[in-house]
């Protein structure tokens, strides 16, 4: 098996892990056993060629993105357990585990951007996608439209101040579009993630510079990975 091919593969299976991770953190709150993820701590490799998403994103963002950004995340957050019992935990775990516990939260910061950027990379496809089956059905349900759904995740996204993420999550059963500060992300809060957008400026700052929306609407139209929201809502 091809490295490339071999990388696929590791991301598919972390996206069905987080599928299955974040339905266990929906069922935390209803009182039902929490089914963890199992994600190395360890990055896993890009699932696209960083040239494959140009010209929404360029190939230079990646390098920095996920060579620098998400490495640094990936560094810091084996550094900070080393030689700790949270060394030997998934990184799911460990996000459960330390989220809201002030005294871990630097090493709550790392493995929570570290999580949410492999979630990003799956959220992103190079070649242009719609939703269909069951999930389009959920998004006119709940959004009225696709344009609909679209537009509230841009001004959600848009809007977020600082730093953050911008979600279309599932909560207890309705399809929703948050946002999220910093590191915070909406399986600790019981709701399923089903596609993100990173706000935060190393994100787009190479390409766009400051036209935040730009970034994001040309995202949304362009690069959304259906295939995967799909898979995630199917899960759920
Ligand atoms: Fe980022």
């Amino acid at each position: 098996m091809s490295t490339e091919t071999a990388a696929r593969r590791d991301f598919l299976k972390l996206s069905v892990m987080t599928a299955g991770l974040a339905l266990g953190a929906a069922g935390a709150a209803a009182a039902a056993p929490v089914k963890l993820g199992d994600s190395p701590l360890t990055q896993p490799a890009l699932p696209f060629d960083p040239s494959a998403l140009e010209p929404v994103i360029s190939e230079k963002t990646f390098s920095f993105h996920y060579g620098k950004h998400q490495k640094a995340y990936f560094d810091n957050l084996n550094k900070a357990v080393a030689g700790t019992p949270l060394a030997a935990l998934s990184l799911e775990q460990i996000i459960v585990q330390t989220a809201g516990v002030p005294e871990k939260t630097g090493i709550f910061n790392n493995a929570a951007q570290a999580w949410n950027h492999n979630f990003y990379w799956l959220s992103l496809s190079p070649k242009p996608q719609t939703p269909s089956g069951a999930l389009a059905s959920a998004i006119d349900r709940d959004f009225g439209s696709l344009e609909a759904m679209k537009k509230q995740l841009a001004t959600a996204s848009v809007t977020r101040f600082g730093s953050g993420w911008g979600w279309l999550v599932l909560d207890d059963g309705k399809l929703k579009v948050l946002s999220t500060a910093n590191a915070d992300l909406p399986f600790i809060h019981g709701q399923t993630p089903l596609l993100t957008v990173d706000v935060w400026e190393h994100a787009y700052y190479l390409d766009y510079q400051n036209r935040r929306a730009d970034y994001v609407n040309a995202l949304l139209d362009k690069t959304l990975n259906w295939d995967f929201a799909a898979k995630n809502f199917d899960q759920a």
